[in-house]
């Protein structure tokens, strides 16, 4: 069988481990603007994009929803205190196996893209202490659509553009820690691969349908 022509990674608890970043800076952010203790660990949950997880959160502590101008002022906040944060965290860490896959998928000469539900510039900030943005060739993010899905089908109509035509399901991997990672995987018609680096188990990733499931990226990557 052949093997994958590009492979989409997601980032949290695939990639990296921020050691809580995203959760320092969201309360840092709803702090500034709104003077409320916010976190978003009690309001959302792994997987879900940062559109879903701002609005969740300001109506959950604020109990109404926000304007355009409000969550623009969040995402700006957010994002100004994760590029400091993302350096100082004790706790982050390129995940293990991550950067010899990389190396080995990119030598193959597979195209290497994100599937992120960050905004474009967290998942930037996520990726830089550990220098992984320089294996990544293109991308769709949290900041293109709340719907995981749907930035799933962006990134894979990418993939087509630059391999000038549509790829089929066996020619673009999706790889995440989430049930939600692998059901978007799916719904853009790209195959699922699961990794048990985050809160999700082997079992869990399988009952999710995962075309593949890894316990970490130390494992063989799948076709490749
Ligand atoms: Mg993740």
């Amino acid at each position: 069988m052949a093997g994958p022509i590009a492979v989409l990674f997601d980032i949290d608890e695939t990639l990296v481990h921020t050691g809580d970043s995203g959760r320092r800076s969201w309360a840092w952010a709803f702090d500034q603007l709104h003077g409320v203790a916010a976190d978003i660990g009690k309001h959302t949950s792994a997987g879900e994009t940062d559109p879903q997880v701002g609005r969740k959160t300001f109506h959950a502590v604020l109990g109404r929803e926000p304007s355009h101008d409000e969550m623009a002022r969040l995402y700006a906040a957010y994002l100004w205190h994760l590029s400091e944060d993302i350096w100082d965290s004790k706790g982050y860490r390129v995940l293990d196996g991550v950067e010899e896959t990389l190396r080995r998928i990119a030598d193959a000469g597979v195209i290497l893209g994100l599937i992120s539900g960050a905004m474009e510039g967290a998942a930037r900030i996520k990726m830089e202490p550990g220098k992984l943005g320089r294996y990544f060739v293109f991308g769709a993010y949290g900041s293109d659509s709340p719907d995981r899905a749907e930035i799933t089908r962006m990134a894979m109509a990418k993939a087509g553009r630059l391999h000038g035509r549509d790829l089929t399901r066996d020619e673009v991997y999706v790889v995440g820690d989430t049930p939600r990672d692998i059901e978007a995987a799916h719904a853009a018609h790209a195959t699922g691969v699961g990794v048990a680096s985050g809160h999700y188990t082997v079992e869990e990733l399988s009952a999710a349908r995962a075309d593949h499931v890894l316990t970490a990226l130390t494992e063989p990557f799948p076709q490749i």
